[in-house]
């Protein structure tokens, strides 16, 4: 499987890092092995000493397509997740400045947090859930898929023209404003409307 992850999605946390608004999605891939394992801590890695979380709504791919159209899109997901895009924010800003590719700071171990996904029907609307991270018991970020710059089926449509998509493969379509440090000891929390999708606690 592969995770395609979609950066610059939401309007607010574009302001925050100070970029621009791309006109097209901007698309980065994680290898498996960035999967952090189920009930592990995650490690900060020594090469960093800027760890952020990004909380981001993930899709589970669950038939193989290519060239999709939006209005088919919908045939090709039945679960909705929630997940953290760790990245090294330090590390990122060096290769963003050299421009060079962003996978050191984006796709190292552990840097996938793929919680508990829930069937799709459960929502009335796939463009209206909401969805936050807690930090230590306190919200940190907040956000609602309805504020997606792309939404859901349109992702699926852009990244179908350039990647084939295959079961079990998982789009991280980008996080809310609110990303921050993290530190030894932080507990992360994550949930979509009032269910729990994961727990991790930062060492
Ligand atoms: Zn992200």
């Amino acid at each position: 499987m592969k995770i395609i992850c979609v950066g610059r999605n939401y309007a607010e946390h574009i302001e925050e890092l100070n970029n621009t608004t791309p006109k097209e999605p901007v698309l980065f891939l994680k290898p498996d092995t960035a999967i952090l394992l189920k009930k592990q801590a995650f490690f900060i890695p020594e090469f960093s000493n800027n760890v952020h979380h990004e909380v981001e709504i993930l899709v589970k791919i669950n038939r193989v397509g290519k060239h999709i159209d939006k209005k088919f899109a919908h045939k090709y997901y039945d679960e909705i997740g929630l997940g953290i895009d760790f990245t090294a924010r330090d590390l990122q800003s060096e290769l963003k400045e050299k421009g060079l590719p962003w996978e050191k700071s984006k796709g190292f171990d552990g840097s996938a947090v793929i919680g508990e996904f829930l069937p799709k029907s459960t929502f009335h609307d796939v463009n209206n859930i909401n969805f936050r991270l807690e930090k230590n018991d306190k919200l940190q970020q907040e956000g609602n898929t309805s504020l997606m710059l792309w939404k859901i089926d349109a992702l699926i449509e852009y990244i179908s023209k350039y990647f084939t998509l295959k079961i079990g493969d998982v789009i991280f379509t980008g996080t809310p404003s609110g990303v921050g440090k993290i530190i030894p000891n932080d507990a992360l929390t994550g949930f979509i409307e009032n269910t729990k999708l994961f727990s991790i606690k930062v060492k």
